[in-house]
C-alpha cells in the first residue's frame, strides 16, 4: 500500500538543551511554531492532493514532541482528531521525541489521541559520545523509553547518528548492534553533518573535530544499511533530506541527496569483489536483478572503474531470477 506522511515541523521547542549538531531552524527548514489551524490546513491540503487508497499518517517531526508545553501538544493532536474520526489519518500520528521524555502518562495520552508510531532521537548507545554532544539523557534512558513503547504497543522508531564528536564507526557499530536488541520497527540512520551556528561548527572550525566525509560515511553507512536489514529491520530514511537551506549552509559533512544508493552501490562492490576473489584478473560477467543494475555498477561507474584498476573488466547484466543484492560473477 502506498503511504503517504503528512509531516509537520515543530522546530525546536521544547528542547531542554542544545546539542552538539542541531541546528533545527536548518534542518526542518521552518522557524514558526506550527498552530493547530496549520494541522488542519496540513490535512485539508492533503486529502486534496490524491492520497486515494493510501496509508496516511500525520507526522509531528523536527522537535521533541512529547517535551512540549503540554495544553500546546494536546491543541496538535486535538487538531487531528477529525481527520482521524473520518478515516483520512487511516496511519493514525507519528511523532519523534526524546527518550528522556518518555513515561506511562504522556503513552497514555498518545494513545488516546491515535497515535500509532514513537521515534526516538537515541543518536548514539555510548553515554561518553552523549555527553560530548550534550544529549542530556543516556544509552538507558532509550532502551527504558523503547521498551515502554513497544509495551504501550506503538510502533518503535530509532533514530541514530555515524560520526558524532568523540564517535567512530566502532561506536556506530555497537550502536547498531543495541538497538537491534531493541527490536524497532524502524530505523533511521543520520550521518554527521556539520552546520552553521552549532557547537559542532566551532569544533570543526577550530580543528579540534574532524568530521566524516562523503566516502568514509558510505562505507561506513553501508555496513550499518546491511546489519539492519539482515535484522529485518525497515530503515526509513539514511541521510539528511535534501532540503536546499542544508545544501547550500552546510560546512562539512557525509551530506548527499543519493546517500542511500551510494551505499546500497558499496554493499555491491563489497559483494562482487568477495565474488572475484581468487580469481584471475581478465572480463567478467556480473549477473544481478535487472532492478539493481546501476547500483552494481555504482554511481558514475564508481564500482565498475575501481574493479578495473584491480584488473577485472567487469559488465552488468539483469536477470529476472535474480533477488536484491543477490548476484554471481562468470567468466
Ligand atoms: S533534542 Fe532534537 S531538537 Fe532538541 S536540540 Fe537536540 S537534536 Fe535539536
Amino acid at each position: 500500500m502506498k503511504h503517504a506522511n503528512i509531516a509537520v515541523f515543530v522546530p525546536h521547542n521544547g528542547c531542554p538543551n542544545q546539542c552538539s549538531f542541531c541546528n533545527q531552524r536548518t534542518i526542518s527548514g521552518a522557524t514558526k511554531q506550527p498552530s493547530p489551524e496549520d494541522v488542519a490546513a496540513a490535512c485539508e491540503t492533503a486529502m486534496q492532493g490524491g492520497c486515494e487508497g493510501a496509508y496516511v499518517q500525520l507526522a509531528f517531526f523536527g522537535g521533541s514532541f512529547t517535551a512540549i508545553d503540554r495544553d500546546y501538544m494536546v491543541s496538535l493532536l486535538e487538531a487531528a482528531q477529525p481527520y482521524i474520526k473520518s478515516g483520512f489519518l487511516n496511519g493514525g500520528i507519528r511523532v519523534s521525541t526524546r527518550p528522556d521524555f518518555i513515561d506511562d502518562e504522556v503513552l497514555t495520552l498518545l494513545k488516546k489521541y491515535g497515535v500509532r508510531a514513537i521515534e526516538l532521537g537515541a543518536q548514539s548507545m555510548d553515554d561518553r559520545v552523549l555527553v560530548l554532544n550534550q544529549r542530556g539523557h543516556t544509552a538507558q534512558q532509550v532502551e527504558s523509553a523503547s521498551r515502554l513503547i513497544k509495551a504501550y504497543g506503538f510502533e518503535l522508531g530509532l533514530q541514530m547518528m555515524t560520526g558524532l564528536y568523540g564517535c567512530d564507526e566502532d561506536e556506530s557499530f555497537r550502536t547498531a548492534e543495541r538497538f537491534i536488541a531493541l527490536e524497532p520497527d524502524t530505523v533511521r540512520i543520520y550521518p554527521t553533518v556539520v552546520l552553521p551556528g552549532t557547537m559542532l561548527a566551532e569544533l570543526y572550525l577550530s580543528g579540534e573535530y574532524k568530521v566524516d566525509t562523503l566516502e568514509r560515511t558510505v562505507e561506513i553507512c553501508s555496513v550499518l544499511l546491511e546489519k539492519f536489514e539482515q535484522a529485518g529491520i525497515n530503515i526509513i530514511r539514511l541521510g539528511l533530506h535534501a532540503q536546499q537551506d542544508v545544501c547550500d549552509g552546510y560546512l562539512a559533512g557525509g551530506y548527499h541527496p543519493a546517500l542511500r544508493e551510494l551505499c546500497e552501490g558499496e554493499i555491491y562492490y563489497r559483494k562482487i569483489k568477495s565474488a572475484l576473489e581468487g580469481k584471475p584478473q581478465g572480463r567478467y560477467d556480473i549477473t544481478v536483478s535487472p532492478q539493481e543494475i546501476s547500483k552494481a555498477v555504482g554511481q558514475k561507474k564508481k564500482n565498475i572503474n575501481r574493479l578495473a584498476q584491480c584488473g577485472y573488466i567487469c559488465k552488468v547484466r539483469g536477470d529476472e531470477r535474480y533477488k536484491r543484492y543477490e548476484l554471481t560473477v562468470t567468466q
